[in-house]
């Protein structure tokens, strides 16, 4: 199935610290559909959303935060402001009331792109746990 597929991509992908597609998004290279912006975070819909409302939050600088695990204490700041902005765009959304916040960190979590990125996903009843 497509899910399965991408599962399985997502489990080979690798942090090589390389560039990724969200450098080309950051860049306005590549078309997003961007719902929140300030100064430090972009918040854009998921182009293959698992709700109605799926966005992700990411830092503009990735300042060597390819993923969570890669997380310093000097990275306490942005990690802040991702967090917060999760919940700016919950309101913009209109699903305060219920919404989940999501960060996969490495190949057991199919992380795909390796640029630290917050889902936020709702608009429908979530089940849990997750898969
Ligand atoms: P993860 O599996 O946690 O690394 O999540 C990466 C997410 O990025 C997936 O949900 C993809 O659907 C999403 N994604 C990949 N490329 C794009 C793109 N060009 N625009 C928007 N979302 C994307």
């Amino acid at each position: 199935t497509a899910s399965s597929n991408e599962e399985a991509a997502a489990k080979a992908a690798v942090d090589t610290g390389g560039p990724t597609i969200f450098d080309k998004i950051i860049a306005k290279e590549i078309p997003s559909d961007i719902v929140y912006e300030d100064d430090k975070v972009l918040a854009f819909r998921d182009i293959n959303p698992q709700a109605p409302v799926h966005i992700l939050i990411i830092p503009k600088l990735r300042d060597g935060l390819t993923q969570l695990s890669k997380a310093e204490a000097r990275h306490g700041e942005i990690l802040g402001q991702l967090l917060y902005a999760s919940k700016i765009v919950a309101e913009k959304e209109g699903i305060a009331e219920g919404f989940r916040v999501v960060i996969n960190n490495g190949p057991d979590a199919c992380q795909s792109v390796y640029h630290l990125h917050l889902h936020v996903i709702g608009g429908r009843q979530l089940k849990w746990p997750p898969g």
